[in-house]
This record gives structure tokens, C-alpha cells and sequence, in this order.
């Protein structure tokens, strides 16, 4: 699958950060990972720390997925608003998955300090606006119900978003105190690099092939016939987890953005906040630790990637001149564009979980806007299981539900 477009910009402005040789030779190991992008660096750190022999192989570059193509906004919101989730799901499952992401968010900035990451972590407060006055109703629903289940959120008038904000055609907005964002494409290098020094055993351009399972192991053999024995293997396959599983668990889209040049006053503005809006699809903004300001949106319901890269101008287009309506008074000097696939999912949750095709394996999917967040809690999901332990969100976020 074609993750993305050429040029996302934390690829272009990291450049790449480190290269791991392929694999040739027969090994074993207690836990196989597949999958080198945020998700996988953040499995592998656990895994190292929770002392297992660990490997794990990528059949690209590590972090040339979509990890190198993601907004990285560190939200404890989920794509499904809660009072609708509590209506899916029930209210034990809604807010045990709006509190895990909540503190994903403190975990990953824990993670981040602790191995003395430079990928720009930052805690953030959030901004969700209407973009309508239909929406501002069940947003003030939404507003009542995070208030009752004790999150940290404020109501913020119209014109108060205006004048503190400068965010014209707003109907009202729910601040919340939680929220961060982060270069995940440098920290997923860092942790590989991190966990690589304690031991971790990692090879890119080595594509899983097949896994036989055998009792009490699996074998999977890669790309050149070099087999690898693992007790359990965790996939952390990211969108392309979809071609694996043969039910359809995730709808797969287009999705674009742009940053643009450095800019001191848009930064000094807008440092400490997320801003996304209740448009369908919605529109999301933040500025970038080295001073810039990012929008991304304009979501398209297909994923085929030369339909998504030829429109990557018009998109382009179409955000700058949201951005002009948002900020009628503010310059954006576009500096990159880019596109990825994107994910989603019926209820806004991940799919972390065993499947019944795959044996001694583990799923960690974090699908939707929080990808992210999803996956540092799949960091502990994985963990518990391992250790022959259950967890409160397996029934949630499982295959089949
Ligand atoms: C434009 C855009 C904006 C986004 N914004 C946000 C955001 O603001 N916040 C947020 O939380 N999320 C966001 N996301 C989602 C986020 O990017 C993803 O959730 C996250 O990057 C997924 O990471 P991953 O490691 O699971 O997947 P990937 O980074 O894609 O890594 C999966 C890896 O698995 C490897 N692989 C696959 N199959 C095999 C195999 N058979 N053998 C070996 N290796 C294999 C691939 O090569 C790949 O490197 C956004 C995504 C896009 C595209």
C-alpha cells in the first residue's frame, strides 16, 4: 500500500535518521514485532523494558509508513464525540477509552523526558470550535458530558474564541486542559535507537512473509527465506493491517496537509493549543515546535494513491483558503503539502487485540485521530497480555465487536 505522498514534512526536515540492515540469517527471539513506525518503536520499548529478547523487522525503511506523514496532534479526544460513545458503547467502555487516551497523552510526555527525547513533545490545551450553529448544540451536549465525567473543559463563548483565538466564524468551543503534540517521526527514531542500545534487534527492508504456527511458537519466515522463531509476535502494521485481516474493520481515506513558512507571530499565537472544529470532515491546526503553523483535513473517501497525490495542489488550495476564512486577518505562506491514508473506524476506537486467524499474536491498531494515543495504550494492553494478564479495554477495542 502506498502510504503516502512524497514529501511529508517530517521526513523532509529530519531527514533519515538512522538505517538498520536487513535480516539474512535464521534467529529466535520471545517477541517478534512487525512494524518499525511509532506504533512498533513504542511496543519494542516496552518489550525491552519488560526484559524480553526482542526483534523487531520492517519491511520499508523504520518510520517510513505513515508515521512520517502524521500531524501528531496528542489528543485525549476521540474522533466520536463521548455522550455519542457512552450511546454506542456504554458509558464504562466510553470513559475507560476518553481516560486511557488521557493519560497516553502524560505517558508519552513521560516516555519522551525519559529518554531525553528532542522530538519537541509539548503538553497542549485543546480548542474544539462549532463550525456551525447545528453543531454548537451537541457540542455544548458534549461540553455537559465531559464536564460530568470530571475532565478538565471549559465553555468558551462565540466571541471569546474570537478575540482570544482570532477564530472568525466560530459558534462557541470546548477548551480542554489536556492535549500535547510531538515530531513522531523523530521519536519513533529515537526510541528504536533508545531500545536498539538495550538490546532490541532491528531490521528494515525485511517483509514478513508468512508465519506458520507451531506449538508453543511461530515461524515467520521474510523476504530471502530467513526465518525468524518468535513465542508471540506483535503487529504493528499500521493501515496495512487492513489487507491482513479478511473482515473490514477500518475505512480507509485521503488525507491532506500543509505547514507553512516559519513564522514568528502565527507560533508565539498559537504554541500552546490544538484547534480542531466540528466540520465533516473536520479541519485541525497547530504550530510545529520549530515555528511553524499546520492545517490538515480535506479528508477523501477513497485511499487510491495517484487520485490522492494529483489533488494534492487543489487541497493545497482549499486549506489556505480555510485558513483565509478562519483568519481573515492573518497571513499562511505555504511551505509543504503532503497526503497520507488515513483510518477510520465505527466507534472512533483501535483495534488492540488478538485474532482468532493469527495465533500467539497481538493486533495494535490505533486507528483515527488518535493513532497515536491508541498506540501508547496498546503499549500497556500488550504488556498485561504478555505477562498472562487481562486488561479493562480488551473488551473494547477487540476484533469482532
Ligand atoms: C495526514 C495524517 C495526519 C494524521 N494526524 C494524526 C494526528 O494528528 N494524531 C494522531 O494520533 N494520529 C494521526 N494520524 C494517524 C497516525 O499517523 C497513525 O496512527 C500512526 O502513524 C500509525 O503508526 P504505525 O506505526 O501504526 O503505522 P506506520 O507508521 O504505517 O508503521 C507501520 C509499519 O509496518 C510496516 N509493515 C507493514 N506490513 C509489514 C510486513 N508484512 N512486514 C514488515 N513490515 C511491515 C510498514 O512498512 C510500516 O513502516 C495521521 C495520519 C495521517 C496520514
Amino acid at each position: 500500500m502506498d502510504l503516502k505522498s512524497n514529501e511529508p514534512f517530517w521526513l523532509v526536515k529530519n531527514g533519515l535518521l538512522a538505517s538498520y540492515p536487513s535480516l539474512h540469517e535464521n534467529i529466535s527471539c520471545d517477541v517478534l514485532i512487525v512494524g518499525g513506525g511509532i506504533t512498533g518503536s513504542l511496543i519494542a520499548y516496552q518489550c525491552i523494558r519488560d526484559g524480553y529478547n526482542t526483534v523487531l523487522i520492517d519491511k520499508r525503511e523504520v518510520c517510513n509508513g505513515s508515521s512520517s506523514a502524521t500531524t501528531s496532534m496528542l489528543q485525549y479526544e476521540i474522533d466520536v464525540p463521548l455522550y455519542e460513545l457512552i450511546e454506542k458503547i456504554g458509558e464504562k467502555g466510553a470513559l475507560a477509552s476518553y481516560d486511557a487516551c488521557c493519560k497516553a497523552v502524560e505517558d508519552l510526555g513521560k516516555i519522551a523526558h525519559r529518554i531525553k527525547s528532542a522530538s519537541g513533545f509539548q503538553l497542549k490545551q485543546s480548542l474544539y470550535y462549532a463550525a456551525s450553529k447545528k453543531d454548537a448544540e451537541w457540542l455544548q451536549k458534549e461540553f455537559e458530558a465531559r464536564s460530568n465525567a470530571g475532565y478538565d473543559v471549559r465553555w468558551l463563548e462565540p466571541d471569546t474564541v474570537l478575540s482570544k483565538y482570532g477564530i472568525h466564524h466560530n459558534y462557541g468551543a470546548i477548551l480542554s486542559a489536556a492535549g500535547g503534540s510531538v515530531d513522531a517521526y523523530k521519536l519513533a527514531h529515537e526510541l528504536l535507537l533508545h531500545s536498539y542500545k538495550k538490546g532490541l534487534r532491528v531490521f528494515d527492508k525485511t517483509t514478513l512473509e508468512s508465519v506458520q504456527y507451531k506449538k508453543g511458537f511461530n515461524l515467520g519466515t521474510v523476504t530471502g527465506g530467513a526465518v525468524i522463531k518468535a513465542k508471540n509476535i506483535v503487529y504493528c502494521t499500521g493501515y496495512e493491517t487492513a489487507g491482513m485481516i479478511k473482515e473490514k474493520f477500518v475505512k480507509l481515506l485521503s488525507s491532506f496537509a500543509i505547514v507553512s513558512e516559519i513564522d514568528k507571530d502565527l507560533y508565539r499565537q498559537y504554541k500552546d493549543i490544538l484547534i480542531w472544529n466540528t466540520s465533516k470532515p473536520y479541519l485541525y491546526m497547530r504550530a510545529t515546535d520549530d515555528g511553524r503553523f499546520l492545517i490538515g483535513g480535506e479528508d477523501e473517501d477513497f485511499k487510491d494513491p495517484v487520485k490522492r497525490d494529483a489533488m494534492l495542489k487543489e487541497k493545497e488550495q482549499k486549506l489556505l483558503k480555510s485558513f483565509a476564512k478562519i483568519f481573515p486577518d492573518k497571513q499562511f505562506y505555504s511551505d509543504f503539502a503532503w497526503a497520507g491514508t488515513f483510518g477510520e473506524t465505527k466507534d472512533g476506537l483501535p483495534y488492540i487485540g488478538e485474532h482468532p486467524d493469527f495465533k500467539r499474536s497481538y493486533f495494535v491498531g490505533g486507528f483515527g485521530g488518535n493513532g497515536i494515543t491508541f498506540s501508547v495504550t496498546g503499549m500497556e494492553m500488550v504488556s498485561h497480555w504478555l505477562k498472562g494478564k487481562k486488561h479493562l479495554l480488551s473488551e473494547y477495542f477487540r476484533f469482532g465487536r
